[in-house]
């Protein structure tokens, strides 16, 4: 897919802007990932990631975009995952190459080589907020999953996005959220807004999503934002551009 083939070009082409851009090396598996930082040492660390699933390309490419466009906050410093499955946005598929959805593999050092390589990056790193962006195939709108007990960002993307004439998903209880199944119940559901209790969930996935991992380990909040991806491209990309920059002004209203 183009946008694979683009995604080193374009993130290494930002060095001249002075983000530091490098490919972290994944052990065990013939591949690296691409890993963007730039902001000073006293600054607050926002980081960012997204395509862990391989089918939901409008996440790299709009995480692209914010940072090409000069959309992201210069209070904050970044470290940015453009891309965290490489190989399934290259193939279209949601799990890596060797058939695993990453994004359920953050146990402990990691279960996959993306995940190890991320969580060996990420050792001894706090963030003040962490992001990762992704697609729903079925939804018809934004939506976003936020953890119980942190301060709420997520009322302030959707009214971003309303703001923007853009659609924000109504969830009920039909709504298949893709949830492991005995789990369902842990989760309160909001227009626009999954309010999951992280530390209640874990134990009900085989393997652990990164939002989970990183909320207990390194980030004090935690965003896992998706977008529709029956509706059309720029029409996608616009969401997560409106709402990631709602999410990080949040930030600075507190
Ligand atoms: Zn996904």
């Amino acid at each position: 897919m183009e946008v694979a083939l683009n995604l080193s070009r374009r993130w290494k082409a930002l060095r001249k802007f002075g983000v530091a851009v490098r490919e972290v090396a994944c052990v065990g598996a013939p591949r690296t990932l691409l890993m963007a930082e730039w902001g000073r040492a006293d600054q607050l660390v926002v980081t960012l990631s997204a395509g862990v699933h391989g089918d939901e390309p409008a996440g790299p490419a709009a995480l692209l975009s914010l940072v090409e466009d000069g959309l992201l906050d210069e209070r904050f410093a970044y470290r940015i995952w453009p891309c965290t499955n490489p190989t399934g946005l290259a193939a279209g598929t949601r799990q890596n190459v060797e058939g695993a959805d990453i994004n359920r593999s953050f146990n402990r050092g990691g279960r996959t080589p993306e995940a190890k390589a991320m969580i060996a990056a990420n050792r001894d790193r706090r963030f003040v907020l962490s992001i990762d962006i992704h697609e729903d195939i079925e939804g018809q709108g934004f939506y976003c999953y936020e953890p119980l007990g942190q301060e709420a960002i997520g009322p302030r993307i959707i009214s971003a996005l309303d703001a923007a004439g853009l659609p924000v998903q109504e969830l009920t209880p039909e709504f298949d959220l893709g949830y492991p199944q005995e789990a369902g119940h842990l989760r309160s559901l909001e227009r626009g807004r999954v309010i999951a209790d992280f530390a209640v969930e874990e134990k009900y996935y085989p393997g652990l999503p990164y939002s989970l991992y990183i909320g207990k380990k390194a980030a004090r909040r935690v965003l896992t934002l998706e977008s529709p991806a029956t509706r059309p491209w720029n029409e996608r990309i616009a969401i997560h551009r409106i709402a990631v920059v709602a999410a990080i002004t949040a930030l600075l209203a507190k």
